[in-house]
């Protein structure tokens, strides 16, 4: 299938989203000032970082040729949903390598990924950490033929400068730059993006302590960037990469009733609850402006409601 160039241009030509002032009494009580770049906007799966690091990809791999694409990732990923539905929507074949074994009925990202006309192989936990090495990427071009690979959650070198792009769509002047870190490669892009005496910080998605301190240190390096002005705070990860407490639950619902913003629970939400709970701890100087980066996200919520029994938009 030869890829439709002309409905990816004008994805990638989607205007730039805006930024949105949050209001909040508990900001004022602080003197701290919270900005929200909507990246969320749109499209809910072709949208968030997983937009900002597909699209360099994408752009990168379909002039060359009409291979299919194949990548990586778990069961209720933000990036397989994306490369399915891009797949779909711009013309060419996908392959998705999951993580663990397959559970039926699908789940609603694995589901609407099938629909989108993705090709699911399950590698289990142990085979799935070798998933970069060489004898393994040879049987999977056995058992496919030839493909591209864009590597878990987009992350690779044309990733992160889609993340770096951010900030370069972004006039105000803020202090801190906030994300939620997975791989670490928004974090990373971000940090290549801010102007002297600005700093990044990562809230972590997982527990895996020291993770993102080698990750991010790594990515950088492959752009001879060598900067200390990024953190990674690990006290938000609510347990573990996808694990959802009532805490976090009633905090996503209140948010969303209080400013009609919809986060996820795996990432934007966890790192929205860490900024709170910075800021109530007198963590920001009086007079901090941040600027918090919604990377999207949403379309996973589905599946999170359903395995944990709650709902995290009241109706
Ligand atoms: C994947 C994802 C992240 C993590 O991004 P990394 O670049 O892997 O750190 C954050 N937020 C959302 C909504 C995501 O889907």
């Amino acid at each position: 299938m030869i890829p439709d160039n002309s409905l990816l241009g004008s994805w990638i030509e989607e205007p730039i989203s805006p930024i949105q002032k949050i209001s909040d009494p508990i900001l004022v009580e602080h003197g701290v000032h919270l900005w929200l770049k909507r990246d969320d906007l749109g499209d809910p799966v072709l949208s968030g970082n997983k937009k900002r690091k597909l699209k360099n990809n994408l752009l990168a791999l379909l002039k060359r040729t009409e291979l299919p694409i194949l990548t990586f990732g778990g069961a209720f990923s933000n990036h397989i949903a994306a490369v399915a539905q891009a797949g779909k929507r711009f013309g060419f074949e996908t392959i998705g390598v999951i993580r663990g074994e397959e559970t039926q009925p699908l789940n609603t990202t694995l589901q609407r990924a099938v629909q989108c006309g993705m090709k699911l192989k399950y590698l289990n936990r142990q085979n799935y950490r070798r998933k970069d090495a060489p004898d393994l990427q040879k049987q999977l071009n056995l058992e496919f033929g030839p493909f591209h690979l864009i590597p878990e959650g987009g992350s690779n070198r044309e990733g992160i400068l889609g993340c770096r792009e951010i900030l370069g769509e972004i006039d105000l002047d803020f202090d801190v730059v906030c994300c939620s870190c997975g791989t670490g490669a928004t974090l990373a892009g971000l940090t290549m993006g801010l102007k002297p005496k600005q700093c990044a910080l990562g809230f972590s998605a997982l527990k895996a302590d020291g993770y993102h301190q080698k990750a991010v240190t790594e990515y950088l390096k492959w752009f001879d960037v060598s900067s200390s002005s990024w953190t990674v705070n690990t006290e938000f990860h609510f347990g573990g990469y996808a694990v959802v407490r009532p805490e976090l639950v009633r905090f996503i619902q209140q948010f969303h009733l209080q400013h009609t913003i919809m986060l996820d629970a795996v990432y934007t939400g966890k790192m929205m609850y860490g900024i709170y709970e910075c800021i109530r701890r007198g963590g920001f100087r009086v007079g901090t402006c941040l600027l918090a980066i919604h990377t999207g996200g949403i379309q996973g919520n589905d599946g999170i409601e359903k395995r944990n029994g709650v709902l995290l938009r009241l109706p």
